[in-house]
């Protein structure tokens, strides 16, 4: 059996890939700090033989006993509120974590993907953003921490491949939503509905004309699974070309929800990318994939997850902003 380390395992896309995997027949070996990760995300897989859980801080030396055939990073945290919170962490996870599991990979002669973001492209000046496209980053903004972190990680992860011959792959991650997100971590998806669920107004950032492209997490899921048995070792971009503007996206979420609340306006976080959307070209021509489900179905299945919270749960969770984290 192939046996696969993923980092992250206990966050949203982790446990979504620790799922997957196992279903694929991998041993998962499953490596999360919690400092932002859920065990209530994998809690269902410890009955599984297949898998393994280590609580590890990957900034730190990693070992791994036996075998590895691949490797996953997806530490870090990835929500604008916590580079503010833990912004020291978020570099590090990105550039020394990075650092550590390229040198495991190079060890034990596995394959390893590492998570970079739309991020690396800023606030785009380029739109659609296209993989050869350099991108617009404020290093010492708010999300500097984090953007340059993945920037650096890109580089290492080019660098290990071309001068240790490491098997590489590298996905640019466009805004993803879905299950298991976190309910407070101030990200819009679960920010909207957590508002309509509590009876709360929607905070609208800005004017709310900046855009995004949300993609549900199993095609997420599916684009990266390509990618890390295809041959490419360029950056790909897998998110769903589907723009919309933050302010039809509240009126999206109230429909569904039925809320009778409304939005409200505040203002617009430092650096927040006014447009952002995919060019999927490339991973159309070298994975053969693209997008399936729709906002429409994804946010519904979202939703449903979101109202498996008691009205306890959803309170505990206030919705955090940039003024009060
Ligand atoms: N946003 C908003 N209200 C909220 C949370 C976010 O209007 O309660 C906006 C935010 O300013 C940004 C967009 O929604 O323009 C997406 O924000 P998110 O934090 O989800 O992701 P990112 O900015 O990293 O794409």
């Amino acid at each position: 059996m192939k046996r696969i380390l993923i980092t992250g395992a206990a966050g949203f896309l982790g446990s979504h890939l620790c799922d997957r995997f196992i279903k694929e027949g991998f041993k998962v070996i499953g490596m999360d700090n919690l400092i932002t990760g859920d065990l209530k995300n994998i809690e269902h897989l410890f009955k599984s033989e297949d898998f393994e859980f280590y609580n590890h801080d990957v900034t730190k030396f990693v070992h791994v006993p036996g075998k590895l055939d691949y490797i996953l990073h997806f530490a870090s945290p990835a929500s604008p509120i916590d580079y503010l919170k833990i912004p020291i962490q978020t570099l590090k996870v990105g550039s020394l974590g990075t650092h550590n599991l390229l040198g495991l990979a190079k060890e034990k002669n596995a394959r390893i993907l590492i998570a970079s973001t739309s991020e690396v492209y800023g606030d785009p000046l380029v739109h659609p953003q296209t993989e050869d496209y350099y991108g617009n980053v404020n290093t010492i903004g708010p999300r500097g921490v984090y953007d340059e972190a993945k920037r650096f990680q890109e580089s290492i992860t080019m660098a290990y491949h071309t001068y240790h011959g490491v098997e590489t792959r590298i996905v640019r991650i466009f805004n993803t939503y879905g299950p298991r997100m976190r309910l407070n971590d101030g990200r819009v998806v679960p920010a909207f509905i957590g508002q309509a669920l509590r009876g709360e107004d929607l905070t609208i950032f800005g004017d709310g004309l900046q855009t995004r492209s949300f993609c549900y997490v199993d095609d997420q899921v599916e684009g990266i699974y390509r990618l890390l048995f295809s041959d490419y070792i360029y950056p790909v971009n897998i998110g769903n070309p589907d723009e919309i503007t933050i302010k039809d996206f509240a009126e999206e979420i109230i429909k569904l929800t039925g809320t009778e609340q409304k939005v409200i306006y505040k203002d617009l976080p430092v650096n927040d990318p006014l447009q952002r959307q995919p060019d999927i070209s490339r991973a159309k021509e070298v994975l053969g994939w693209e997008p399936v489900v729709d906002r429409a179905e994804g946010m519904k299945k979202t939703l449903e997850y979101f109202k498996g919270f008691s009205q306890e749960e959803l309170q505990k969770s206030e919705h955090r902003d940039f003024l009060n984290n």
